[in-house]
């Protein structure tokens, strides 16, 4: 059985035997102000499709590090979402269209890694006429295992404006254990029956301001596929979690936290939460993001505040998480060697982060569940948006991690409310003439930096991606 890290060496190879040129992975900050994060292996490429740059080559291959928050919420709940993961992706400038990305993608899923074409499915666009012709007369699939899906399936784009088109998507049956009770279970359905392990984008249209569809000069491809699902999938692991891309690094939090995984339901979720946000924490911070109240950086503080309260959860009480960047590196370096520059950096932000938190967790979390016990004691199932600010703004709690609380208990919160309250403490400040710091920037930074002196980390040049030759 292949291994995560020779499935990624064989797509590349596969695609640069078909002519393609390997592209290392950019920056996890993308060179697009329209993007937080590279959410996709097409991000570094926008400009390429919407012909705003000339494509040094017509076609391409990477493996990319994506970072995708949406999917927070979903990480060991279901098994196959995580916040970090790797993006193996093939991409035509103008150069071939869907005959070749569909074949290629054929060829490598049952040639290369060799997964059962009885198990495996399609999605095609609602109106795509096109591209099931192609899957069932050319490649041969059967009429029944072609699926049409709508918009929110089958139709990609990485923002609201740019360059997207319908796509096309590749599915693997887990197994009926896998299924749900709903009648309707198939490709498409949220389980974890049908795993989407590949998505083939049809990249013909610029969306414009307006919602508009405007023809590109030219049809592109883009196609992405999961690497930890592709993993999974093909050693049959129950989740990407047991794969070997993350397995290694579950075991470890496992013997920090002096549990076994498999034993305890909540205990499991608690070690998968880590697991995954530990990569994107490491990846983050070595490309430049530091924790803050904004845009990425408030990413960053989200994923890792989590992390350290799930790291409670199973009775860590020592800060830990930045005793898992040597092991996360060593395991990821070969593939990404700028953690290996980046390294004591990432390692000294997570511990001054970790430490500055956890000095307020406790207090913070006995606050929470003393308020959410006075709550169910007078039969109300809300909390009130002054108790969420003060948790915000008194112990650093990111809102989510509050909802999150209240969540398992039963208790609701409002996010519009806490917003209110936000504005009325910016506007307060404002009123009284307090010097309020500029948008975006946060005392940790300053801090930061006069404990450790500034770093040599200079970040990369987020410009240009360069070939591997
Ligand atoms: P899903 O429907 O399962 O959420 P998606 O349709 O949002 O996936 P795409 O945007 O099509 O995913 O991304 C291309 C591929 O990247 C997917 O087919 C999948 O293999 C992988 N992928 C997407 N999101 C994640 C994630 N959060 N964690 C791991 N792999 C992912
Ligand atoms: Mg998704
Ligand atoms: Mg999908
Ligand atoms: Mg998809």
């Amino acid at each position: 059985m292949l291994t995560g890290n020779e499935i990624r060496s064989k797509f590349i190879e596969f695609f640069k035997d078909k002519t393609h040129k390997h592209f290392e992975s950019a920056s996890l900050i993308p060179d697009d102000p329209t993007l937080l994060l590279t959410v996709a292996g097409m991000v570094p490429f926008k400009p390429f499709f919407l012909g705003q740059k000339e494509a040094p080559y017509p076609r391409v291959t990477t493996y990319q590090k994506c970072i995708r928050t949406n999917d927070l919420e979903n990480v060991g709940r279901t098994a196959r979402h995580h916040t970090f993961f790797e993006m193996l992706g093939n991409f035509s400038f103008g150069d071939y269209f869907k005959r070749e990305a569909i074949e290629w993608s054929w060829e490598f899923v049952t040639e290369i890694l060799k997964f059962d074409k009885e198990k495996l499915w399609v999605s095609v666009f609602k109106d795509d006429d096109e591209t099931a012709k192609i899957w069932q007369e050319i490649v041969g699939i059967p009429a029944e295992k072609i699926v049409r899906l709508g918009e929110e399936d089958n139709f990609w784009a990485a923002g609201p404006t740019g360059s997207c088109g319908p796509c096309s998507e590749i599915y693997i049956d887990m197994g009926e254990e896998f299924g749900c009770e709903s009648p309707t279970c198939g490709v498409g359905c949220d389980c974890d029956r049908y795993l989407e392990i590949w998505n083939l984008v049809f990249t013909e249209y610029n969306r414009l301001e307006d919602g508009s569809l405007e023809p590109l000069p030219k049809k592109n491809i883009d196609t992405g596929a999961g690497l930890e699902r592709l993993t999974a999938a093909l050693n049959k692991t129950h989740t990407t979690f047991e794969t070997d891309l993350l397995f290694p690094i579950l075991e470890k939090v496992a013997e920090m936290a002096n549990v076994k995984y498999k034993n305890n339901e909540k205990t499991d979720f608690s070690l998968k939460v880590i697991t995954d946000h530990i990569r994107a924490i490491i990846f983050l911070i070595s490309d430049g993001v530091l924790p803050s109240n904004e845009g990425r950086g408030y990413v960053l503080r989200r994923i890792l505040r989590r992390a350290v309260r799930h790291g409670r959860l199973l009775n860590i009480t020592d800060n830990f998480l930045y005793k898992l960047v040597d092991f996360v590196v060593d395991m990821m370096k070969n593939a990404y060697p700028e953690l290996e520059k980046t390294k004591e950096h990432v390692r000294k932000v997570i511990k001054i982060e970790e430490e500055k938190f956890s000095k307020t967790l406790d207090q913070g979390i006995e606050m929470a569940i003393r308020e959410i016990e006075k709550l169910k004691l007078q039969k109300k199932t809300k909390f009130d948006a002054e108790t969420v600010f003060k948790l915000y703004d008194t112990y650093g709690f990111p809102f989510e991690l509050t909802e999150e609380i209240a969540i398992e208990h039963g208790i609701k919160v409002s996010f519009d409310e806490f917003n209110e309250k936000m504005e009325e403490q910016k506007n307060r400040a404002r009123n009284s003439r307090e010097v309020i710091k500029e948008e975006g920037q946060d005392e940790f930074i300053e801090k930061f930096y006069d404990i450790y002196g500034k770093t040599n980390f200079e970040g990369y040049n987020l410009l240009e991606t360069k070939a591997i030759v």
